[in-house]
C-alpha cells in the first residue's frame, strides 16, 4: 500500500463510514491493470441504514423554503466549476476515461446544474379558476420522499448530474450507489457536498453491488429508484420496483446506428465516427456501433475510415496526447474480443483487427482494444444486434434511406441514431421515421442538451421516464390536485345551480 492508495468509503447521515461487513473489492487502474485502491461491497443492512438516514432528513429538507434549497444547488454548481480539474482527474484515474473527455463530462454536469437552477420555474403548478361557482382547481408538484440511484461505470459524473440535483432540488432526499468500477468521482463530489454545508442525510452514498439495490425494493423508506445501466439490469430493477411498488426511471443499453447517405460531407463524417465510435473506447451509450452506408460512397467510405482508424493512438488515459484509453476491465476486454471472434465466425470481414495493439511499456497490462472494423455485416449477425460496448464498428451496405430506417425499426434497442446528409428530404424523413429516442443530423453523438430530455425507446428505456429537462421534474415530483370551494366567511355564498337540473357535478352538488 502506498500514499496514493485510494480507500473508498460510504457516506451516511453526514459521516464517512467503513462497511460493517468488512468486504472490499480491489479498485484497478484500467490503463495499467494495477490495484490502486479498494471499494466497499456493502451489505443490505448498510443500504437500509442509508435509506433511514435519507428518510430522517426528508421532513426538514422538503419543508425548507424553495429559495434556501436552491441556494444549495447554486453552491453545488459553483463547487463543480471551481473543482472541474480535480473531478475530471478522478474520472480519468479509475474509469480511465481520456482526460479531455473527462473534462468534457464534468463541463456537461455544470450545464445540467444550470438547468437544475431553473427548478423554481419548472416546479410551478397550474390553477384553473371557476370550474364551478366559487370553485377552483389547483395542481401542485410535490416531492415524494427518498429516491435511490444506481450508476453505470461509464458516466460517473453525468449520472450524478442527471439524478441528484433534480431529486434534491425538488425536495427529496437521496441514496446513491455508484459503480464499483468508477467510484472515485463520487467520493470527491460527496466531499464537496459536505464542504458546501449540505445538511446531513440529504445525500447518502453506499458502495457495493446488486445487494445494495435489492434491499430497496421492500424498504418502506424508499419511494423511487432510478438507474442508468444495461438493459438486463434495468429489467431486473423494474421487476423489483414493480413488486415493491416503487416509482422507477430506468435507462438501459444501446446499439446505435449511423446512416451515411451519398451526399454525406466525408471529412465531417469520418471525424465524427472516430469521436463517436472510439471516444471513451466505444463505451458510451450513444457511441456509434452499426454504420449503414449507401452503395454510391461505400468503397470510398471504407477506405477513408480504415485509414483514419489505423492512425488512432492508444495509451494512458491521463496522457492528453493519445486519442484512446483502455476499456474498463479485463472482463470487458474479454467480452469485446469474444465479439470479434463471433463476427468472424458469422462471416463478416475483419477489415481492421484491434486485438494485440502496440502499446507503451507501462500499459502492457492495461485493458486495451484498438479500433476494430468489420465490413460485409448483415443486420441479423450478432455483432449488429448485440451491444458490444467497445471500439468495434460494423459496416452494413444499404440500398437507400428506407432500408436503413427498416434496420433501425427492426432493432430491439432504440437509444440514438444519426444521419449524415445535406439533403433536407432525408433529414426530415429520418427525424420523423427513425425508431429511436434521440436523433442526430450530421453529429456523431446525438446527446441532447440538458434543457431537453435524454433517453431512448424500446429496449433502451424500461418505462417512460427520461432524465434531464422537464422530464426530470416530472419523475422526482408527484402531482396533487386540489379542488377548492371558496366560502365567504360572511355567509353570502350561494349553492351552485347546475344549468341542467338533471346533471349534478360531483363537486358542485
Ligand atoms: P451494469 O448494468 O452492469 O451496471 C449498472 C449498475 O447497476 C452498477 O452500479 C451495478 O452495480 C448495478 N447492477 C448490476 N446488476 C444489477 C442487478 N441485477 N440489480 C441491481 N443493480 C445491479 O452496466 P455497466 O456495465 O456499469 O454500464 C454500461 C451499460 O450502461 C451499457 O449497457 C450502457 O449502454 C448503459 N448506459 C446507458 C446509458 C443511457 O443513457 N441509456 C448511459 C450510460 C450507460
Amino acid at each position: 500500500m502506498n500514499a496514493q492508495y485510494i480507500k473508498i468509503k460510504n457516506h451516511i447521515d453526514g459521516e464517512w463510514l467503513e462497511t460493517s461487513n468488512g468486504q472490499y473489492e480491489p479498485l484497478r487502474n484500467p490503463s495499467t491493470g494495477a490495484v490502486i485502491g479498494e471499494v466497499p461491497i456493502s451489505c443490505q443492512e448498510t443500504s437500509r441504514q442509508a435509506t433511514a438516514a435519507a428518510a430522517a432528513a426528508y421532513p426538514a429538507w422538503s419543508s425548507l423554503p424553495l429559495p434556501k434549497r436552491m441556494d444549495y444547488i447554486f453552491k453545488i454548481h459553483r463547487a463543480v466549476e471551481d473543482n472541474l480539474e480535480m473531478l475530471a482527474q478522478a474520472i480519468a484515474i479509475d474509469q480511465a476515461k481520456h482526460i479531455a473527455e473527462a473534462r468534457g463530462e464534468v463541463s456537461r454536469v455544470i450545464e445540467i446544474l444550470q438547468m437544475a437552477c431553473s427548478i423554481p420555474a419548472l416546479i410551478q403548478g397550474e390553477t384553473v379558476q371557476g370550474i364551478a361557482n366559487n370553485i377552483n382547481g389547483r395542481l401542485i408538484k410535490a416531492p415524494l420522499g427518498v429516491f435511490c440511484g444506481v450508476a453505470p461505470f461509464n458516466f460517473p459524473a453525468l449520472v450524478f448530474g442527471w439524478f441528484i440535483p433534480f431529486a434534491i432540488g425538488t425536495g427529496n432526499t437521496f441514496v446513491y450507489k455508484p459503480s464499483t468500477e468508477s467510484p472515485l468521482f463520487m467520493q470527491k463530489m460527496m466531499q464537496l457536498l459536505v464542504d458546501i454545508g449540505l445538511p446531513k442525510g440529504v445525500v447518502n452514498l453506499v458502495h457495493g453491488d446488486r445487494e445494495v439495490v435489492e434491499a430497496w425494493y421492500e424498504d418502506d423508506n424508499v419511494n423511487g429508484v432510478c438507474l442508468v445501466g444495461s438493459t438486463p439490469t434495468a429489467k431486473a430493477i423494474a421487476e423489483g420496483c414493480g413488486r415493491g411498488g416503487k416509482k422507477a426511471m430506468l435507462l438501459g443499453g444501446a446499439k446505435n446506428f449511423l446512416v451515411a447517405m451519398e451526399d454525406a460531407p466525408m471529412d465531417l463524417l469520418i471525424d465524427n465516427i472516430l469521436m463517436s465510435g472510439y471516444g471513451s473506447a466505444g463505451q458510451r451509450c450513444l457511441a456509434v456501433s452499426n454504420i449503414a452506408v449507401v452503395p454510391e460512397i461505400y468503397d470510398e467510405f471504407v477506405e477513408r475510415l480504415l485509414e483514419a482508424s489505423r492512425k488512432v493512438t492508444l495509451g494512458d488515459a491521463l496522457n492528453p496526447d493519445i486519442f484512446m484509453g483502455p476499456v474498463i476491465s479485463s472482463t470487458a476486454k474479454e467480452r469485446i474480443l469474444n465479439y470479434i471472434d463471433i463476427g468472424q465466425k458469422e462471416g463478416a470481414t475483419l477489415a481492421l483487427d484491434g486485438r494485440n495493439p502496440k502499446l507503451p511499456a507501462e500499459n502492457h497490462d492495461g485493458y486495451f482494444v484498438a479500433p476494430t472494423v468489420f465490413t460485409d455485416v448483415t443486420p441479423c449477425m450478432r455483432i449488429a444486434k448485440e451491444e458490444i460496448f467497445g471500439p468495434v464498428l460494423s459496416i452494413i451496405k444499404v440500398g437507400c434511406i428506407d432500408g436503413a430506417l427498416r434496420m433501425i425499426r427492426n432493432h430491439d434497442m432504440g437509444n440514438g441514431a444519426c444521419i449524415f446528409t445535406q439533403n433536407s428530404y432525408y433529414t426530415e424523413k429520418f427525424i420523423s421515421e427513425a425508431d429511436v429516442g434521440m436523433v442526430g443530423v450530421n453529429v456523431g453523438v446525438c446527446a441532447p442538451h440538458p434543457y431537453l430530455p435524454f433517453g431512448g425507446i424500446k429496449g433502451s428505456l424500461i418505462g417512460n421516464n427520461k432524465v434531464q429537462g422537464k422530464d426530470a421534474i416530472d419523475f422526482f415530483t408527484q402531482s396533487k390536485v386540489a379542488t377548492v370551494r371558496v366560502v365567504n366567511p360572511k355567509g353570502s355564498n350561494t349553492a351552485a345551480k347546475p344549468a341542467d337540473a338533471n346533471v349534478r357535478s360531483c363537486v358542485a352538488s
